[in-house]
């Protein structure tokens, strides 16, 4: 049997895109099937950071960097909004300015990263809060992007530039490659790609049955757009953030930091809230989030998180006169110690699921290695 195409993706989140782009490159014909008319996954929930700053040293953070350089390759070509923002995470505790002193000892050189003084800061990044400040952790590589419009835009010059069809509106109900069955009958590929998120059980339960992922609920909040009112001029983090991202766990004073942070913020804890806040061409400030795992997964917000994200949110950051245009939650699914899953039903099917919360940095890096790898 003739197939159709080369290879059909299965979900328009960023990790089918990112597949998506780099099998058109590579001249094949493909075909992305997206459940929904217009995709409403993690992929456009999200911060929009390529964030390398969290990803350990070693072949993760090196994935993550050359995520990045094929991130800015995606956005130039396609005119899409981004920036070289960089990331900041500032500190006003002597135990969160030693966990940065030991982290830029130790991989400083290797990232590019150094130690901003108060008066730098206030320099460079005038809306943070100066008192009380004692450093903040600059470092150079982080992007930023606007999910809503990459999501909904990169089919369209996927298209354009490389010929890739989408079906919008077309579940994929079952596969067995040629044959991937839909509602609106049977399409033809040579190879699958299955990336559905946190929906990864549904087209390989039998992989998939001991995948020890788990599924994250995380609260984000956006504010009215400021356009150039206000600019936070970076990706902006605080001492709570040190204890989320791996990069920061081989610091020898971080256990004891974290046991601070516990017995000062048990409710952040309860929460796994750390603040983060993103800024996109809009002006508008993206805030969040909080990390909410498996049986403790509510179908409705809590408004108690929101409440504490913004408080904290004030202990480092001025907004003139900040409003809440927008309240949601996003899902992923993430795996207590790989970065990511990938499965294979049969020889010419893939599936990649798990990325946590990274999916946004590590889509156009892991993409081009799996499929190197296949
Ligand atoms: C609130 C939040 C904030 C985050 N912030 C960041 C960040 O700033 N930086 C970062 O690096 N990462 C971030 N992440 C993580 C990142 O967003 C995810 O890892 C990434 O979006 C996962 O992409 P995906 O393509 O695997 O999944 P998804 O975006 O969920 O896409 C999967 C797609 O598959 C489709 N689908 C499922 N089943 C089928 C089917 N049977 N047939 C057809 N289509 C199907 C779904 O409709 C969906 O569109 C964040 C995540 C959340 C939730």
């Amino acid at each position: 049997m003739s197939a159709e195409f080369d290879v059909g993706v299965v979900g328009a989140g960023i990790v089918g895109l990112a597949h998506a782009y780099h099998l058109a490159r590579r001249g094949m014909r493909v075909l992305v099937l997206e459940r929904h008319r217009r995709t409403q996954g993690a992929s456009v929930r999200n911060f929009g950071m390529i964030w390398p700053i969290g990803q350990p040293s070693g072949p993760r953070f090196q994935l993550a960097r050359r995520s990045r350089e094929l991130w800015l390759e995606v956005l130039r070509a396609s005119g899409l909004w981004h920036r070289e923002s960089g990331s900041l995470h500032v500190v006003y505790n002597e135990d969160e300015e030693q966990v940065l002193r030991e982290f830029v000892a130790d991989a400083g050189a290797e990232r590019g990263c150094e130690l901003l003084t108060p008066a730098q800061i206030a320099a460079r990044f005038p809306a943070v809060v100066q008192t009380g400040l004692l450093a903040g952790l600059w470092s150079p590589l982080e992007l930023a992007v606007d999910p809503r419009q990459v999501i909904a835009e990169l089919p369209a010059w996927l298209s354009k530039t490389f010929g890739v069809e989408f079906a919008f509106g077309t579940p994929v109900l079952g596969h067995s490659v040629p044959r991937v069955t839909t509602p609106d009958g049977e399409r033809t590929v040579k190879r699958l790609v299955i990336c559905t998120g946190a929906d990864f059980r549904e087209l390989a339960p039998v992989e998939f049955a001991n995948s020890g992922l788990v599924p994250c609920k995380l609260q984000m909040m956006r504010s009215q757009a400021f356009g150039d009112r206000f600019q936070l001029g970076t990706h902006l983090a605080a001492g709570l953030t040190l204890r989320h991202y791996t990069s920061f766990a081989h610091c020898p004073t971080l256990p004891a930091l974290a046991r601070r942070l516990d017995a000062e913020f048990p409710e952040y804890g309860r929460f796994g809230i750390h603040v983060l806040v993103s800024q996109n061409g809009h002006g508008e400030l993206t805030i969040g989030d909080s990390h909410e795992y498996g049986d403790a997964i509510e179908l409705f917000d809590k408004p108690q998180i929101d409440e504490l994200i913004l408080n904290y949110l004030k202990t480092f950051l001025h907004v003139p006169d900040l409003t809440i245009a927008a309240r949601w939650h996003g899902i992923y699914v993430k795996h207590p110690t790989a970065p990511y899953v990938v499965a294979h039903p049969d020889a010419n099917t893939l599936v990649v699921t798990g990325v946590g919360g990274a999916g946004m940095t590590l889509s156009f890096g892991l993409a081009e290695q799996l499929l190197t790898q296949w």
